[in-house]
């Protein structure tokens, strides 16, 4: 995957829309296109990384900043008070799609079991 024909990478280029929440120099925030929860935003880093493993090897300062984002993004959307997950899917077995690392915030409703 390069990020010529890397989805993620189209988003942050606006070739392909998205509906933005939150942006950084470094960071792009926006709603996912099926959402599996009431709130659901993807938050990325602008430079293509595959996974987190990837980013936080290369750059955790970069790391650090999805993080952060993740975190203003959860308090924009209303969800500290009654809390909400940060998801790295990672690798085969988390099933990743899309290989431009994302962190999923989910919450807006209870979110039932972790692994379902
Ligand atoms: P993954 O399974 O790789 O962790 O998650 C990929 C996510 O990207 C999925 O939740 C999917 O709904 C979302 N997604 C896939 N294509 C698009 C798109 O074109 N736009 C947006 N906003 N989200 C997308
Ligand atoms: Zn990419």
């Amino acid at each position: 995957m390069t990020t010529t024909d890397c989805l993620f990478c189209k988003i942050v280029a606006g070739d392909i829309p998205a509906t933005k929440v939150h942006e950084t120099e470094t960071t792009l925030a926006f709603r996912d296109i099926h959402p599996k929860a009431a709130v659901h935003v993807l938050v990325i880093p602008k430079q293509h990384y595959a996974d987190v493993v990837a980013l936080t090897k290369a750059d955790p300062a970069l790391a650090g900043a999805v993080l952060a984002a993740a975190s203003e993004v959860a308090e924009a959307e209303g969800l500290l008070d009654n809390g909400f997950r940060i998801i790295f899917n990672t690798g085969p077995y988390s099933g990743q799609e899309v290989f431009h690392v994302h962190a999923h915030v989910l919450g807006g409703e209870p979110l039932g079991p972790m692994i379902a």
